[in-house]
């Protein structure tokens, strides 16, 4: 079943050698997992020489003398001292921690496997660990970026979207990962900059032009995870009880919307994500099966388990035939570009849709951004709040 996420304080760890060579100017940003990954990366090139031409000499071998090289390559990293000292210290830092899909043991051989990978390793993150890898001597410019980042500037858009009150800023971890967005927990914001910065440049000379990324896009998510920090108690009481499974599902999903379509309006979509999640037919169709699925549970009609199934694929596979469809009807010619472009943008999934949709309605009415304050404490006015900003019956939501 799906639990909320408990709010607790962790103590910073703040990497203070990282700061003084770095020069960040903030220390609410937390880059110990960046400067440790580097030096891992550095640590792991010094310790293995020549690692091009080995590459080279593997290439032209069968692919079992292959395997046996790649491995016995492998495993020297895993039995260097300072390696794995190293690749130990990295997955104890804090952020490293935050984000659940890691697993450490999978991440541990994937690291230790560079500077050549593993023959049949195809995991996105030995890829992109390779990537990064070979992209080292560059990545050095994203501590400039980070450090032109005005965290204010984020913390005031996010006061604007939360009850009045005074905050902490959270505190920032940055990682280089690659299968992580931003993510606001205990109080603090794990920032994924290979996912959530890296990956929305198609340039293929984009890793030379790393400390040309506009700080205003960070502040912009930064935003979205401080709104999400800032309206946690106010969201999601500890005193919330049910005494049904049914009743808690709805609860949630209702309470998520509101979430995270108030902690989008801190971030609106733009470009192609803004043409997607305004579209109305993808509106209509999470509204019909919000609909739908919440009908099942109130009569008891579904398990618990499948409802939960349904809201993980309305998370990303159930938003592919929808990416397909909205391709097909704006661009029946097709648009190779549009298409590179679908690989890297959000997902319109049934949360995010629905929750932007809401409250950007309810917000656009007379008085609406009090109502949408208000909505953080008062969940439950959602859909009648909603359903009085529409005329078409369409885009009601019977529920
Ligand atoms: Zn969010």
């Amino acid at each position: 079943m799906i639990r909320k996420t408990v709010i607790c304080c962790l103590t910073i760890v703040f990497f203070a050698a990282a700061a003084a060579t770095q020069n960040l100017p903030d220390q609410r940003s937390d880059v110990t997992a960046l400067t440790l990954l580097l030096r891992l990366y550095d640590t792991i090139a010094a310790k293995n020489p020549g690692y091009d031409d080995t590459l080279k000499e593997i290439a032209a071998l069968d692919s079992q003398k292959q395997e046996a090289r790649l491995t016995v390559l492998a495993g020297r990293n895993s039995h260097d001292v300072q390696i794995t000292a190293l690749i130990d210290t990295l997955m104890a830092s804090p952020v490293y921690k935050m984000f659940r899909r890691i697993d450490p043991e999978v991440h541990r051989r994937l690291l230790a496997a560079l500077p050549y990978g593993t023959i049949g390793d195809t995991s996105e993150i030995g890829q992109i660990q390779l990537e990064l890898f070979r992209h080292r001597k560059s990545l050095a410019a994203l501590f400039k970026t980070v450090s032109a980042v005005n965290i204010d500037q984020a913390v005031s858009v996010a006061k604007r979207w939360a009850p009045p009150g005074d905050y902490r800023t959270p505190s920032i971890r940055y990682i280089l990962y690659g299968s992580n967005d931003a993510y606001a927990r205990d109080s603090a914001v794990g920032f994924d900059l290979y996912r959530v910065i890296m990956t929305k440049r198609l340039a293929p000379d984009w890793y030379n032009k790393l400390d040309s990324i506009p700080p205003a896009e960070i502040e912009a998510v930064l935003a979205h995870e401080f709104q999400h920090v800032f309206a946690h108690s106010f969201l999601w009481p500890m005193t919330n009880y049910f005494d049904t499974w049914q009743k808690q599902w709805e609860d949630f999903i209702l309470r998520q919307t509101v979430s995270e379509g108030v902690a989008t309006a801190c971030d609106p979509p733009s470009g192609l994500k803004k043409a997607l999640f305004e579209d109305t037919v993808i509106v209509e169709f999470w509204l019909r099966e919000f609909e739908r699925v919440v009908g099942l549970v109130r009569r008891d009609q579904i398990t618990g388990d499948s409802a939960d199934a349904w809201l993980a694929r309305s998370a990303f596979y159930a938003t592919l035939p929808l990416l397909d469809d909205y391709m097909k009807r704006t661009y029946p010619a097709g648009n190779p570009r549009v298409a590179a472009e679908m690989q890297i943008t959000d997902h319109p999934s049934s949360i995010y849709v629905l929750g932007w949709w809401m409250i950007s309605h309810i917000d656009a009415t007379p008085g609406g951004h009090d109502l949408v304050i208000e909505l953080l404490t008062e969940p439950h006015k959602l859909f009648d709040l909603y359903n009085a900003t529409v005329t078409d019956p369409k885009l009601k939501i019977a529920l």
